[in-house]
């Protein structure tokens, strides 16, 4: 295989720990190649992947604010990218851009990689927040089965959207009823970006959850949440968001080097590292 670079494009992109992810994978597999940072304006973005076929690269990783840019940019996109709007990852089929989204898999694959079997326990999940990330987890949520999700948004309109497009199962929902629909709950799922580092916290009080329901936080920064410290104190099962993050990498890597590669615990420290957090025994 001659030498192949792909990128994550974004603006700003600095932060993006794709890179690290994908060049230990390179490295680890001995690949020929590199994945570095594209940061792209959004007035630029239009142009950049209208020529994308001939800037060398083999395929790309899209992230904020761009992954809607990409979806209609897209030759073709796979299912569930045209059920999210939004495309995470291109790469070139004969020389016309492709697109998927993998934020879904990277949500499921974490969730059944920590909690095996939850879906066969879950009939009732309260999503937290209606953004860009909410979606690929309702989306997932639904199409394991979970027979009943609850949106909770600040902004009841973006909720309500969520529930008209994806069918009858969602359910929009506020804030001040969470602590009722905490008590019917098998699984809570933080989408918002609040308890991320430089956002406002995530103040909800567990007291009310379901005995044994899971608690799952996909902000990553930091890595062990507020929420996910409580939950744990309660005795709640409990997923992170780093794993998340690194297993939504995995399909890219596929695609453009050849390879499938593995979320090991050795990565899943590198990444937790560079974050500066420090790692939850699990
Ligand atoms: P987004 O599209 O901007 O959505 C943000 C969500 O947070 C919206 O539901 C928004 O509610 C809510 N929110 C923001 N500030 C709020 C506040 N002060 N009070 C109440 N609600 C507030 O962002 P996103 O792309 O969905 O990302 C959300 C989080 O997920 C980020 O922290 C991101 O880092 C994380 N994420 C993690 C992964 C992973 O791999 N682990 C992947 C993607 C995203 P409104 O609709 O009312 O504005």
């Amino acid at each position: 295989m001659s030498f192949c670079r792909a990128c994550v494009i974004g603006h700003p992109v600095a932060h993006s720990r794709s890179p690290l992810i994908h060049r230990h994978w390179l490295a680890e597999h001995k690949i020929d190649g590199d994945y570095v940072r594209e940061d792209v304006p959004p007035e630029k973005i239009g142009s950049f992947l209208a020529s994308f076929a001939t800037s060398g690269y083999v395929g790309a990783n899209v992230t904020v604010p761009h992954k809607e840019a990409a979806f209609r940019a897209a030759d073709r996109t796979e299912p569930v990218a045209v059920a999210l709007k939004a495309v995470n990852t291109l790469w070139l089929e004969q020389g016309r851009l492709a697109g998927t989204n993998t934020d879904v898999y990277g949500f499921l694959a974490h969730l059944d990689e920590t909690l095996p079997g939850w879906d066969k326990r879950t009939g009732i999940a309260v999503v937290l927040g209606a953004g860009g990330a909410a979606r690929a987890v309702v989306y997932g949520l639904i199409d394991r089965g979970v027979g009943r999700v609850l949106v909770v948004n600040r902004t009841r309109s973006r909720a309500e959207t969520l529930a008209a497009e994806f069918g009858k199962r969602i359910a929009p929902a506020d804030f001040a009823d969470l602590p009722q629909h905490l008590k019917e709950a098998d699984l809570l799922v933080n989408a918002t970006s609040l308890g991320m580092t430089g956002q406002p916290p995530l103040d909800i009080d567990l007291a009310c959850l379901k005995t044994g329901a899971a608690v799952y936080d996909i902000v990553y920064v930091p890595l062990e949440t507020p929420l996910l410290a409580s939950a744990r104190a309660r005795g709640h099962p409990v997923v992170d968001g780093l794993g998340m993050l690194l297993h939504q990498a995995v399909p890219g890597f596929e695609r453009w080097f050849g390879i499938r590669p593995k979320v090991t615990t050795v990565l899943r420290s590198r990444v937790a590292a560079d974050l500066g957090s420090k790692e939850h025994a699990r």
